[in-house]
């Protein structure tokens, strides 16, 4: 029997190989060229086995596997750029073969000629579900673990080792649909009843169940390549598939604004793929994989959203020589809106946490916070009694800051007062212990003036939660003056417990995240000002690919909020540093008409009584003279949008705030969800190229007004050809720093 690095091959007396993925080294199975080297010498292997009857394939690990490793993805990138320069015709063919080696592999294993049955005991997502459905029998373990999904749309690619062709050929075409272009996770009942399973089955009956299926005589041929197989629901020319397909279509428009190749390419899969032989199909998908890899598209959103956002969830920004914090005790000042999240999220992750108040009555009703939370989560079978009830075990609330003598690490989330904080810092600094550290939640108080109130400013450091804190994946750690390298390792060490995702920047003004929102925002006051439709300033956003609209961003974050904003920034920065026509028109909403967003049911929506849907406010239309629908530019308003949080996420990388491109990505996607096709408020300018963005930001300043003035490193970048990938490589800077 060969030995293999990454699999062990057990033939049993009955004839069944078992095959067992367990990569060294690895936390999770994941595909690489190696991998699949070797799963090619199994096929062979068993093949010329006379003895194996049959492969039960399956992993060694807690989970399945996770689909493809983020080092063959980024190769088959940079074969691309080499093989580009070397002769652009051959880089495509390149391409396109290296696209079809999982395809035609996981088809060799389904014409082999003898059974194969994929025994799913975890996660299994992406190129690892596509090898299970290439197999002639699926059995998964009804493990809550289990989750199975095709999930590459939301990295820009699609699933193109065959998924588009067997999932519509076992399950139908709408749902084979909604599973691709939403990438959304199936548990082993749904995907039984999807019919993309044959049988779920107790963890500890898998393997066995799989044997038995062999056993049992499993026929080692695919539905499809049966004689007289149909699509299930009739196929493509049917009068059911002539009412799904123009609404598919019409549905992805609405979804994606077709920002998206890789969901418009599914379609194109599935709709052509299923008119044709089934090796036909394939290569109809190896095709549309080839060209959607190529799109900048696919390149940033698996930079960001894959590549980066894995190397800052594990700690890229880490100082080194710093050892691993294991947090044993957190406390949370501030119990109310923040800090009772902040407390569920803490003791979610399984660390003890007292949460302070100004009193007890205070503290608890912060408690009451995460006890509604976890109930919920029980109704809903998310989590067992006995967990929900640890989880609340693990939160203490407390007026007495005495028992902070025990902590790690002290978070801060109390009224957005300087005063206030002041006290508490000084407080809480009484008792803590030394070489703990202290972070303060503020949304726009620099670190570095509140560090002025300790007697450790080295141990103090912002760590900025976003709302709502059991949803949002993004921390933004803030670096004061005099932060030390210990502060941030335990900082990074503590969003990495709580499972979301830091980015590290320097203090300024709104940080990084806010300063984009608040050009968002500042922008659709100009847009309201010069009498835009509100309705085309909402859609020009979503089309442009923003979750959320300006004006009902800015309710969900509240108008009167918007005015404090504006308010302190004339205090500090003086009567220049915001445009006066956005005062009065802000200040008209919050004083004059009492509109201060969703919270009290008018802002620039109005807020019926559920089940009634929020409507714009139809007296915005008459605060200023409106444009005619036909003279605006719905293309115009979105690059604006889109080039003004780029230009703001430009001029924090020139400030030195953001030092990493990666950062300044996923934190603008994560943060505030900026289109995500782009990659980022960065990539979005590397993807178009800095010339035509600084080209792009002269023709709208012309127009629109000196904001969109492309700054010195901009043109400098643009003069030279540079890219911010290039320039501030981080890659390049990690070795230097090595
Ligand atoms: P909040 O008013 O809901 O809660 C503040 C809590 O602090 C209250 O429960 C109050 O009783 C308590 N408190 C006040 N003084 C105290 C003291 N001396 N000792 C102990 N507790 C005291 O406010 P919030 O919205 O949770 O905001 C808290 C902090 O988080 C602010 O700095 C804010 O800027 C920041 N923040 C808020 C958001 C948001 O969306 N609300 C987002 C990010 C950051």
């Amino acid at each position: 029997m060969s030995t293999y690095k990454n699999f062990t091959v057990d033939t049993d007396a009955d004839g069944i190989a078992l095959v067992t993925w367990n990569m060294p080294d690895k936390s999770m199975n994941v595909f690489t060229v190696e991998v699949m080297d070797e799963i090619e010498a199994i096929v062979d292997a068993t093949v010329a086995d006379s003895t194996v009857k049959g492969v039960v394939f399956t992993s060694g690990k807690s989970s399945f596997s996770g689909g493809a490793d983020l080092t063959m993805i980024k190769g088959m990138f940079s074969m691309l750029e080499a093989e580009k320069i070397k002769d652009p015709a051959n880089a495509v063919q390149k391409l396109f073969d290296a696209a079809g080696r999982m395809t035609w592999l996981w088809r060799k294993i389904e014409t082999n000629g003898k059974p194969w049955v994929s025994a799913i005991n975890g996660t299994c997502m992406g190129g690892a579900f596509e090898l299970s459905l290439a197999c002639h029998g699926r059995i998964a373990s009804n493990a809550k673990s289990v989750k199975i999904a095709l999930p590459e749309v939301k990295v820009g690619i699609f699933p193109g080792a065959g998924g588009t062709q067997r999932v519509p050929r076992l399950a139908n075409a709408q749902d084979a649909l909604q599973m691709m272009t939403t990438g959304s996770s199936l548990t082993a009942s749904r995907a039984k009843a999807m019919n993309l399973v044959h049988q779920v089955v107790e963890p500890d009956q898998l393997i066995p169940a799989a044997k038995q299926m062999i056993k049992d005589g499993l026929k080692p041929v695919a539905p499809w390549d049966e004689k007289g197989f149909k699509v299930p629901g009739g196929g493509i020319w049917t009068p059911a598939a002539a009412q799904l397909w123009p609404a598919a279509s019409a549905i992805l428009r609405r979804e994606t604004a077709g920002n998206y190749p890789a969901a418009l390419a599914i379609l194109k899969c599935v709709y052509e793929g299923l008119q044709v032989p089934f090796d036909t199909g394939l290569r109809i998908e190896q095709r549309y994989f080839t060209q959607v890899v190529q799109t900048t598209e696919a390149f940033s959103m698996i930079r960001s959203l894959f590549v980066s956002m894995q190397e800052l969830g594990k700690g890229a920004r880490r100082p080194a020589g710093q050892p691993k914090t294991q947090l044993k005790h957190v406390g949370v000042v501030g119990a109310g809106f923040m800090g009772a999240s902040i407390a569920y999220v803490t003791a979610a992750a399984g660390i003890p946490v007292t949460l302070i108040d100004r009193d007890m009555d205070a503290a608890s009703k912060g408690k009451t916070h995460s006890e509604g939370l976890v109930a919920g989560a029980i109704s809903k079978g998310k989590l067992t009694k006995e967990d929900g009830e640890k989880l609340l075990s693990l939160i203490t609330p407390s007026d007495d800051y005495d028992t902070l003598s025990t902590a790690d690490l002290v978070i801060e989330a109390v009224f957005e007062d300087r005063d206030v904080k002041k006290v508490v810092i000084e407080k809480v600094e009484a008792v803590l212990p030394e070489g703990a550290i202290f972070a303060s939640n503020t949304s726009t108080l620099p670190i570095t003036g509140l560090a002025g109130n300790s007697k450790r400013p080295v141990d103090f450091i912002g760590i900025h939660f976003f709302s709502p804190v059991e949803k949002m994946m993004l921390t933004e750690v803030i670096l004061g003056k005099q932060t030390g390298d210990k502060a941030l390792a335990v900082a990074l060490d503590y969003v990495a417990a709580i499972k979301k995702t830091p980015i590290v920047v320097n203090d300024t003004r709104g940080f990084f995240v806010n300063r984009c929102v608040l050009r968002y925002m500042a922008e659709s006051y100009d847009m309201l000002i010069e009498g835009v439709p509100p309705v085309m300033i909402e859609n020009a956003a979503k089309f442009a690919g923003m979750p959320v609209g300006p004006l009902s961003l800015n309710d969900e974050v509240a108008i009167d909020l918007s005015l404090k904003i504006l308010k302190a920034t004339v205090a500090d920065l003086g009567e220049k540093a915001v445009d006066p026509r956005h005062m009065e028109l802000v200040s008209r909403l919050v004083e004059k008409e009492e509109r201060f967003g969703r919270k009290n049911g008018k802002g620039f929506y109005d807020y019926p009584p559920k089940p009634a849907k929020k409507s714009l406010w139809p007296g915005l239309k008459d605060l200023y003279p409106q444009k005619a629908p036909e003279d605006v530019s719905m293309k115009t308003l979105q690059q604006r949008f889109l080039a003004t949080i780029a230009l703001e996420a430009a001029r924090t990388v020139e400030e030195g705030i953001v030092t990493d491109p990666r950062e300044a990505d996923v934190g603008s996607i994560l943060g505030f969800g900026f289109a995500p096709y782009t990659g980022g408020a960065l990539s979005y300018i590397d993807g178009m190229g800095v010339k035509t963005f600084v080209e792009l930001c002269e023709k709208l300043a012309a127009t629109y007004g000196p904001h969109f003035k492309p700054t010195p490193l901009l043109r400098e970048m643009a003069e030279k050809g540079e890219t911010f990938y290039g320039r501030f490589d981080p890659y390049g800077q990690i070795d230097k720093a090595a």
